[in-house]
């Protein structure tokens, strides 16, 4: 076995490999592109293909492909051969046309309709922010993609901007405070995904599994999460032969990941990686997804990514942790040793506690999904009520700041284990309030309503635009200040001020919450529906507009599609649950209630004194719930064809909301309720403790 040092990146076209491969001029050329943006001319990109298909076919690829990430929500490939004929045979080519453009067919992507058809042409450029790698035989080519007009169609090229833009507005505010070293300003990210794994035997039998991602019917195990020993409990056997598998595979393709560990509902897991710069972490994390799944087949298992596979046990969500650093190395959500003088600091922590104010909408709409509409709000994960937790150390120095008071750091406490041989360690700052969507780490801030399927640009590229507005804004409010210390302190304090509302850092979970949010005038918006109805706010496309991330048209394409997608997954889960319910479940209670029948007739045959009041009383029961399943069955088939008639997304969308999902929790009580006291042998599909126990 080789050392993971050894084939850590082995698959990837790295620094070290396009040093050694690539002519000093060209990969200058392109370092420059990569790090300060800038173009690359077609002749540098010719040699650049040329040696990146040399190394990709010697790791045996006989394809390549553009890698981009539409607005599907997965990401999507075409795969061109490398061969070009000559003479009575072929060579293998790659030309640097080939490595910047690719044009797929980009009519069946969706658009939101911002494309007409007579120009449904649709274009991949290349990325060289992302390193290339390969895969399965073919050489992956990270891209943007966009349609023939320009338009934006995909989920990177808004990433992208944002990081620029928050780049340059950074820098601006940098350079005030005297840093002309910097020159550039990244976020990072460091996403922790979760993620279920099943038997792949007992999935194949659960047709809603297999078609939504999630059981739309199953009465709960009679064993779940309460005795809370899986989180971190120790790991199977073959969990553990998947994990070092996955592990493998990732490092080969040089994702950091870092922290594997069981998490809080049965078969739940979570992955975590060492941060990288957002662009790289969302691809990173993309791949993570894709191959989680694909070493899952090779083991007998699938990966299930949904945010609520199982109803009564925890779903899954992924924590996007993020921060903003220097070119120069410094992390400037840092707050140092003195973070009470560390004004820099202070000014970044208001630029971003005034963006999650201005913009909770825009939060709560980026983590937006039918399957996270499961969770937010039920006591698993961060309500729909977006605030920020900072901790007890930091809610005081800005509680100073507000009233003017001294602020005195108490240092980090000592933490006393109170056993000799532990070494007392120091606690850290920032308790952690695992009830808070939006909460300070230390020195980064960990947004934690996202679901586990979730593409993380989103939620980055809304992140970053909202903060480099504040920073335009704090820049234009600074820049022509005769005491800029003074000037500073002041904006800080007056931020603080007119944003306070936003910073909670109780029990989120609480009811007494709800209430005081809304005295707050915070948001609420409980569904993907209600928070959608936010989406095109006027102060949110200017935003966008303002910021040159995507235009109104662009905008408004998202915003249609985010809704199209609801309506459609929920009436394909409503469409999978009406066929579960007439064709498996109902024949199954019939025929047991047909068994326990024929066992009361033969009974009474034998002698009339043996009693019968057992059976008799499930077949009544059973048989008036297959009564009002089947009228159930009804009511939603009825409120499908409403809510598939109209017209308007946003009403369409609401009406998938509020008439099939409510239809579909009611079917699924009966349904659940019939499960318990049917005969194993009679139902036709593996229990909860099959699937949760299963591995
Ligand atoms: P946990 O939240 O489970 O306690 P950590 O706080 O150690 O775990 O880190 C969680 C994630 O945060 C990891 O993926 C880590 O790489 C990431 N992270 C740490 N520092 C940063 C940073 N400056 N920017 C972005 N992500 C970071
Ligand atoms: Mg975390």
């Amino acid at each position: 076995m080789t050392k993971v040092p050894e084939y850590f990146g082995s698959m990837v076209f790295n620094d070290k490999v396009m040093q050694e491969r690539l002519p000093k001029a060209t990969y200058k050329a392109l370092k420059k592109t990569v790090e300060n943006g800038e173009a690359l001319d077609l002749s540098v990109a010719n040699v650049v293909a040329n040696a990146m298909k040399d190394w990709a076919v010697e790791l045996g690829c006989t394809h390549f492909t553009h890698w981009f990430q539409p607005m599907t929500g997965v990401t999507a490939e075409k795969h061109d051969s490398f061969i070009s004929p000559q003479g009575d045979g072929v060579i293998m080519e790659f030309s640097g046309k080939e490595l910047i453009k690719g044009e797929p067919d980009a009519s069946s992507f969706p658009s939101g309709g911002i494309r007409a058809t007579f120009e449904a042409r649709g274009y991949t450029t290349w990325d060289p922010t992302s390193p290339a790698f390969v895969r399965d035989g073919s050489l992956y080519i990270p891209t943007a993609f966009c349609s023939y007009t320009g338009e934006v169609l995909d989920k990177k090229t808004p990433l992208l901007r944002s990081m620029e833009r928050l780049s340059s507005e950074a820098v601006k505010v940098l350079h005030l405070f005297g840093q002309d070293e910097v020159t550039r300003v990244a976020t990072t990210v460091g996403p922790e995904q979760e993620y279920f794994l099943i038997d792949k035997e007992m999935y194949d039998q659960r047709v809603d599994l297999k078609l939504t991602g999630r059981t739309l019917f199953g009465a709960m195990a009679p064993k779940g999460q309460e005795l809370e020993d899986h989180y971190f409990g120790s790991i199977k056997t073959r969990v553990s032969a998947y994990m070092r598998d996955l592990d493998e595979e990732l490092w080969k393709l040089g994702i950091l990941a870092k922290t594997k560990h069981n998490e809080v509902a049965p078969s739940q897991h979570e992955l975590a990686p060492i941060f990288s710069t957002s662009n790289i972490a969302t691809d990173h994390n993309e791949l993570t997804m894709e191959i989680m799944k694909k070493v899952a087949e090779k083991h007998g298992l699938v990966c299930l990514l949904h945010e609520k596979p199982f109803k009564g046990v925890n779903g899954s969500g992924k924590h996007n942790n993020w921060s903003i650093s220097t070119n120069t190395g410094e992390n400037l959500l840092s707050p140092g040793k003195h973070p009470e003088t560390n004004y820099r600091f202070q000014l970044f922590l208001a630029a971003v506690v005034k963006a999650v104010d201005e913009y909770q909408d825009l939060l709560r709409i980026t983590v937006a999904s039918a399957g996270n509409d499961h969770r937010l709000g039920a006591n698993e994960a961060p309500p729909a009520i977006i605030s920020m937790y900072l901790g007890d150390d930091l809610d005081a120095l800005v509680r100073s700041i507000i009233n003017g008071d001294d602020y005195e750091s108490h240092g980090r406490e000592r933490m006393h284990t109170g056993v000799e041989v532990l070494a007392d360690f120091k606690k850290d700052n920032s308790d952690r309030n695992r009830t808070s969507p939006f909460a300070f780490t230390g020195n980064k801030f960990e947004f934690r309503a996202l679901g586990s399927s979730l593409n993380i640009a989103c939620p980055n590229y809304m992140l970053n635009t909202m903060v480099a507005e504040e920073l335009s804004q704090f820049y234009e409010a600074l820049k022509d200040a005769d005491d800029l210390q003074e000037a500073v302190k002041a904006l800080i304090r007056d931020t603080f001020t007119a944003h306070q509302r936003i910073i909670f850092n109780g029990d989120n979970y609480s009811d007494e919450w709800v209430e005081e949010a809304e005295r707050r005038g915070l948001y609420n918006l409980k569904s993907l529906p209600e928070a959608l109805s936010h989406f095109m706010d006027k102060k949110n496309v200017d935003l966008f507009v303002k910021n040159n991330i995507c235009s109104e048209d662009e905008l408004r394409a998202r915003y249609e599609i985010d809704l199209e997608s609801y309506c459609k997954q929920l009436n394909i889960e409503a469409l999978t649950m009406v066929d579960m319910a007439k064709k498996d479940i109902t024949p199954a209670v019939s025929a047991y209630v047909r068994e326990l029948t024929d066992a009361v007739l033969s009974k009474k045959a034998l002698s009339d004194t043996i009693p019968v009041i057992a059976e008799m009383d499930i077949i009544t029961d059973l048989s008036d719930k297959q009564t009002a399943f089947a009228a159930h069955i009804a009511k939603l088939e009825d409120e499908i064809n409403a809510a598939a008639s109209i017209e308007d997304n946003q009403e369409k969308a609401f009406a998938y909301r509020n008439g099939v999902f409510k239809a579909m929790e009611e079917l699924r009580e009966i349904g659940d309720a019939m499960e318990s006291e049917t005969g194993t042998d009679f139902w036709p599909y593996p229990s909860y403790t099959d699937l949760l126990f299963g591995v």
